[in-house]
């Protein structure tokens, strides 16, 4: 984003407007947080509505606001009538409007506002909307709202609940501050979030030690399907819509499980597989280390995306068909693999 926009965005921001946040399907803590931090950044001065698509995991429904967000698939005639009301719209989390769910897309897409995408994802869909802060160099969404504030001269404005949601986002995205993504700027901001408010252990515990005794026992299933490719440096996990709904499955019970297949020695690439039977697809989720881009790997072969360590995507056909498909890609990419690491 330029001097100019930033310009014409304090510009916009400068009198009350009707502002609709939305963040992407399914949305995780980075999304949520950054949405809430908006929201309570946004709401001194506007009338702020967070439309998200559809609901969110428990774990992070102590968030300062997380009450105020509204469903679009569970209110959706007030979903609709926020959004054609709004002047201003902001896209958090996502790089393109099919993130969003077909049905709230077509919705979007007649709106009359003047949208604003702030988002860390590769190829951001640059048709949506003139103003898009992108940097897929940053870890999270989250720490992009941070500089956006900072571009807007506001970081004074920070109060404890922008800066609880916003250590969340960045807290989530970054695996507690472990990937690469994480850098010195990640943690000064972390340090000054502290400052302004965020209570760090009190966050850590209720997203990370809030687990269900049958999201445990669920993790343990996973566990145990675990299996290993070697000679691909690769590992993955299966989980059925049987097993699922044996432990009581809830909505984020699967959240970070495939870091577990990730974390075993020498693997590169890991993958989870889970089966949806009401959407009739298998959500997965890829992960790895160093320079083999799962963003590529999602895009070619699952219609997903995603960043280079960690994408998402999802398969049309049953399990049993779809993990030898799996299976036959990985030869082509053994040499990749193998020189991830170097
Ligand atoms: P997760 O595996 O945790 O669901 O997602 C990892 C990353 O990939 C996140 O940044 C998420 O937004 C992205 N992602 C997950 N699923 C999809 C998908 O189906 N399509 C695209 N484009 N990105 C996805
Ligand atoms: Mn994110």
């Amino acid at each position: 984003m330029n001097k100019e926009q930033v310009k014409d965005i304090k510009e916009l921001l400068s009198s009350p407007q009707k502002i609709v946040i939305i963040p992407h399907r399914n949305p995780d803590g980075d999304a949520i947080g950054a949405s809430l931090a908006m929201y309570h950044y946004l709401g001194k001065k506007h009338d702020v509505t967070i439309v998200s698509p559809n609901d969110y995991p428990s774990f992070l429904k102590w968030m300062p606001s997380s009450d105020s967000v509204r469903f679009f698939d569970k209110q959706n005639k007030q979903s609709k009538k926020a959004l054609s009301e709004a002047s201003v719209i902001f896209l958090l989390d996502f790089n393109a409007l099919h993130r969003i769910g077909e049905d709230m897309k077509k919705t979007v897409e007649t709106c009359e506002a003047e949208f604003i995408m702030i988002d860390h994802h590769q190829e951001p869909d640059r048709s949506i909307s003139k103003y898009i802060y992108s940097d897929i160099s940053v870890c999270s969404t989250c720490q992009m709202v941070y500089h956006f504030i900072e571009m807007l001269e506001a970081v004074d404005e920070i109060d404890s609940a922008i800066a609880t949601n916003l250590y969340v986002g960045i807290m989530t995205d970054t695996g507690s501050f472990r990937f690469p993504s994480t850098t010195s700027t990640t943690h000064r901001i972390i340090a000054d979030l502290i400052d302004k408010g965020a209570d760090n252990a009190r966050i850590h515990n209720n997203v990370y030690d809030v687990n269900s005794y049958s999201r445990l026992q669920l993790l343990g299933r996973a566990l145990s399907n675990l299996k290993v490719k070697k000679e691909f440096n690769t590992a993955y996990i299966t989980l059925t819509q049987k097993e699922l709904n044996e432990f009581n499955f809830q909505k984020g019970d699967t959240e970070g499980v495939v870091n577990y297949a990730l974390s075993l020695e020498g693997i590169l690439f890991a993958a989870i597989f889970i089966e949806d039977v009401e959407q009739k697809i298998i959500k997965i989720s890829f992960r790895s280390k160093g320079s083999f881009s799962v963003n590529k790997f999602s895009r070619k072969h699952y219609n997903g995306g995603g960043h280079d360590n960690a994408a998402g995507g999802r398969s049309d056909v049953t399990m049993e068909e779809t993990i030898p498909i799996f299976l036959s890609l990985l030869p082509a990419y053994k040499n990749e693999l193998e020189k991830s690491n170097e």
